[in-house]
């Protein structure tokens, strides 16, 4: 049952007891008034006739009596009978008699007067006072007795009696009284209708009345569940319009409140939902809604429009020198730049459509994406492009310094870039890792061929992760040989991945998609784990007292304690520390000082030996090879290769050696491939080498052999 008719019935309910009880107390008030009435004025009409009665009687028993007093004082019997006959003629007389001063009948009217002389008040059953000299009267049971005492002198001769009848008047009195029960009985009908009738009118009235009064009081009850439900769904907006001043709109007026604070807060939320809290523009959730809105806009309309997806460089790089504060206001300045690239044509006519300008969004770090919803033709996308890139490549002048800073930008078009939300920015994303490839700061347009070879990658990286799991992964030993004695004294542990289809997958092509995607870690660990089983194993054979070398990418000397892990992998495996060394390049040397430093100084201090591998590449200076006290250098293979026939790599590769010898520190010439190479290393006195001219990097099994017949003699491969 709802509110409403529940709060009717109520209303009615009451109001018909209400009636009910009036109508009732009413009615019988009315009734029990109408037969208290019915009765007085019957009791005050029998009084009435009957002290008419007692009046005629006494004046008839007086006027008799009088005319009597000589007869009786004569003891004149014929005028006695002669008065008694005529007083007998009447109606109403039942009897009379004369009695004398004894109270003894004289006479009855009679011939024969057979009760003469009997005592008139035991005959009759009446009161009879000898003493009392005016007319009195007794009524026992339908009679009226009217005793005339008859005198002459104050001597008191006898009386009259007359009995009369009061039949009559009692018949009258009961007539009347039944017509005044009958006209009272119609009164009360007449009043029991009329009360009927105005109960029913009244409960006809209380349900019309009920109605709009229900109605009045639950219809805001019943809208205000109606919004709240439609709050339930999300419309906030939703207002309780009532303008009255009781209960139900200060009811309402709380309402409304509190719907304003929760628009108010819902607004906010949403805000912090789909805004980046740094720059406060639009975030990845935004800027994928207005994209899927833009494309459809475009699809419908047969227009082109262009994703950029843009990336500052090393960006990293300012975070970790500079400081987290000094990175957030870089990307707000940055953010401030991007937009203020934008003109008003780049942004206008879909912008106006969907009514908002969300062009610019930060799908978080420091990356970028604008969407431009107005272009003729790609090219005015790389005109926007190269705008961002001039724009951010001025110095930002932050915590007093100037900090420089590129940007490589990836660039979709479409349709002819993907044709729905995801893909396009895939493909941006895409390009704009290209961009950076191809040497940072520059802007990249998305082509087919970098969808396939970022497939390829994806498609490395997943069994890639099945490859850890699996076992597929094993690692291979390279030695490293003593110049110019041959011997070996070591092997770098290089990684190699069986895959159960493709077979030996390079290191070269994996590790790089490992780095991108956080995967080096895991591997990283690994070859640190596996190398030190390999190392135990050595130990068994005897042929421990080389130093293994692992490869350890930059990611893993910032993202993990690689010390910690060393030294509880050797402690596993009961091995020395200075058994496992460790390569790090110098591109990775260069990245970050702080970081890089710590870890090489943990290492040594533990007592092991750290290389800085490819060396060459990177330009790192004698002076940083001093700051960071590495244990020896490797130099890259590229200054290797035309070393016999390349006079400037021979003085390079002499120049690293010399330098080198000046810190004493060991360097190992990397992709001897042959004796000329060796020949060209063995005169400028380097120290060791590493090649194929020894050997492939071998299995371990290989790698024991390897180290068995090399352990009396001096390693020769040829
Ligand atoms: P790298 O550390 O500079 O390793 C030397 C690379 O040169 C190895 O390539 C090795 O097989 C190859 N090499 C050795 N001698 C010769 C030669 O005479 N001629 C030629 N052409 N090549 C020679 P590989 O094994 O393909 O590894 C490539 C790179 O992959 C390594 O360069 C290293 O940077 C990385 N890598 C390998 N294993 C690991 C690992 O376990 N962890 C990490 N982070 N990186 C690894
Ligand atoms: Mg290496
Ligand atoms: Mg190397």
């Amino acid at each position: 049952m709802n509110l409403q008719i529940r709060y009717a019935s109520m209303v009615i309910a009451l109001i018909v007891i209400i009636v009910i009880a009036l109508s009732g107390t009413l009615f019988f008030q009315f009734k029990d008034l109408t037969e208290e009435l019915g009765e007085v004025s019957a009791a005050k009409m029998k009084a009435a006739l009957n002290q008419q009665m007692v009046n005629k009687g006494k004046m008839v028993a007086a006027t008799n009596g009088d005319s009597l007093t000589n007869a009786l004082y004569q003891f004149d019997m014929d005028r006695m009978q002669n008065q008694l006959i005529s007083i007998k003629v009447r109606e109403d007389v039942i009897y009379t008699y004369i009695f004398d001063d004894q109270g003894k009948i004289l006479h009855d009217g009679s011939n024969a007067i057979s009760h003469f002389g009997q005592q008139l008040d035991t005959f009759l059953d009446v009161r009879l006072d000898l003493r009392q000299r005016e007319v009195y009267e007794q009524i026992i049971r339908e009679q009226l007795v009217v005793v005339k005492p008859i005198l002459i002198d104050d001597e008191i001769l006898g009386g009259l009696v007359i009995g009369f009848s009061l039949h009559a008047i009692n018949q009258d009195i009961l007539t009347t009284q039944q017509e005044i029960g009958a006209i009272s009985d119609r009164h009360i009908t007449f009043t029991a209708y009329a009360a009927l009738l105005t109960t029913l009118v009244l409960v006809c009235f209380g349900i019309a009345l009920a109605y709009p009064v229900t109605r009045s009081m639950v219809l805001p009850i019943r809208k205000l569940v109606q919004l709240v439900q439609e709050i339930g769904k999300g419309k906030y907006d939703a207002k309780l319009e009532i303008a009255r001043e009781d209960e139900i709109g200060q009811l309402a007026k709380a309402f409304n409140h509190m719907t304003d604070s929760l628009q108010r807060s819902n607004q906010r939320i949403l805000h912090i939902a789909y805004h980046d809290d740094l720059t406060q523009l639009p975030n990845r959730r935004l800027f994928m809604d207005y994209l899927g809105r833009v494309l459809s806009l475009a699809k419908r309309t047969k227009k082109i429009f262009a994703v950029l997806f843009i990336d500052l460089d090393d960006f990293k790089r300012v975070n970790d020198t500079l400081g987290h504060d000094v990175g957030d206001e870089l990307l707000k300045e940055a953010s401030f730049r991007i937009v203020g690239s934008l003109r008003a044509e780049d942004i206008a006519g879909i912008t106006a459509e969907i009514g908002q300008n969300l062009n610019v969004s930060r799908l978080g770090g420091d990356e970028f994406t604008i969407i431009l919803p107005n272009i003729k033709s790609p090219l005015d996308a790389s005109i926007v492009a190269k705008r961002i890139i001039g724009n951010l490549a001025e110095p930002f002048f932050l915590k007093q310094r100037d900090v420089t800073i590129g940007t490589s930008i990836g660039i979709t078009v479409f349709p002819d870039d993907g044709t729905d939300a995801k893909s396009m920015l895939k493909n941006a994303d895409i390009a704009m890792y290209q961009a950076k490839e191809n040497g940072k700061n520059q802007y990249q347009f998305f082509t087919q061929k970098m969808n396939d070879n970022a497939l390829a990658k994806l498609a490395i990286e997943s069994s890639l992760r099945k490859a850890l799991k699996k076992n597929e992964l094993t690692l291979h030993y390279q030695p490293k040989i003593k110049l110019p004695e041959n011997l070996i004294v070591g092997a770098e542990a290089l990684i190699r991945w069986h895959h159960p289809e493709n077979g030996w997958i390079s290191p070269a092509s994996f590790i790089p998609i490992a780095e991108e995607t956080g995967l080096i870690l895991a591997i990283g660990e690994w070859v640190i784990e596996q190398a030190c089983r390999d190392l135990k194993a050595l130990k068994i054979q005897g042929l421990a007292d080389i130093g293994i070398a692992i490869n350890v990418s930059s990611q893993q000397i910032h993202q993990q304690e690689v010390d910690t892990i060393v030294a509880l992998n050797l402690e596993l495996h009961e091995l020395d520390a200075p058994q496992l060394e460790i390569e790090i390049t110098e591109t990775a040397l260069l990245e970050d000082d702080s970081n890089t430093r710590d870890l090489l100084q943990k290492l040594r201090d533990r007592g092991m030996k750290v290389w800085l591998d490819d060396f060459g590449t990177g330009y790192s200076s004698l002076s940083h090879l001093r700051q960071f006290s590495v244990s020896g250098v490797k130099i890259d293979r590229s200054f290797i290769s035309d070393v016999h026939t390349n006079e400037n790599d021979e003085k390079l590769v002499s120049a690293i050696i010399s330098m080198a010898d000046s810190l004493s520190i060991p360097v190992i010439a990397e992709g001897i491939e042959n004796p000329q190479h060796l020949e060209v290393l063995v005169k400028n006195r380097c120290h060791l080498a590493q090649g194929y001219y020894f050997s492939p990097p071998v299995p371990l099994q290989d790698f024991m052999e390897l180290l068995k017949s090399s352990a009396s003699a001096a390693f020769v491969r040829h």
